[in-house]
């Protein structure tokens, strides 16, 4: 697979991703640009700005990327007991 994720019509790598928004962005400004985005925050302070679709692709790609969520997330849960 790709390690890039097209965000913004930009091809941004995975490893590059600091976090990405869990809500829309909405600030009340009537001249912004972004309500209704998801901000991606990339390294060195940069921000991309996905759609909901983009949003999710981004979130897949990412735990592919990582290896998958799954079984590994229950073995972590277990070391808590
Ligand atoms: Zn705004």
């Amino acid at each position: 697979m790709s390690v890039f994720c097209i965000v913004d019509d930009k091809h941004v790598p995975l490893y590059r991703v600091v976090w990405v928004a869990a809500t829309p962005h909405f600030c009340g400004s009537d001249s912004c640009q972004r309500e209704g985005c998801y901000e991606v925050r990339l390294e060195q302070g940069e921000v991309v700005w996905a759609s909901h679709k983009e949003r999710d692709q981004l979130l897949e790609a990412l735990e592919d990327w990582a290896g998958g969520a799954g079984p590994a997330d229950e073995e972590e849960d277990e070391s808590w007991h």
